[in-house]
């Protein structure tokens, strides 16, 4: 079994498969009935994926998975002038109202 590979941006476990243009994409480790990509394993163990069509539908050896990309939350972005401007805002608008 190939380890599983992990997302350097969120961290969330990914597989990386290779697309039939020979691309390498990121899905979600885990499948999900809503993707639109069919992957499967070939007899070398090599992840595919392809689009599944109208004409060449998902096939009982493949599982639908999200590309990663749709699913990757990146961590908020924290900086600290900006969140020290919010709590202001916040402190400042208690202020006016005149609550604690
Ligand atoms: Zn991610």
């Amino acid at each position: 079994m190939p380890q599983p590979s992990y997302c350097r941006v969120c961290g969330a476990p990914i597989r990386w498969t290779l697309t039939k243009a020979h691309k390498r994409l990121a899905v979600d480790l885990e499948p999900d009935p809503s993707g639109n990509t069919a992957v499967s394993r070939n007899g070398l163990g090599t992840w595919l994926s392809r689009r599944p069509t109208e004409e060449d539908p998902v096939a009982p050896y493949e599982k639908l998975h999200k590309p990663h990309a749709a699913t990757c939350q990146r961590p908020e972005p924290e900086p600290t002038t900006r969140r020290l401007g919010v709590a202001n805002l916040a402190d400042a608008r208690r202020r006016r109202n005149g609550r604690p």
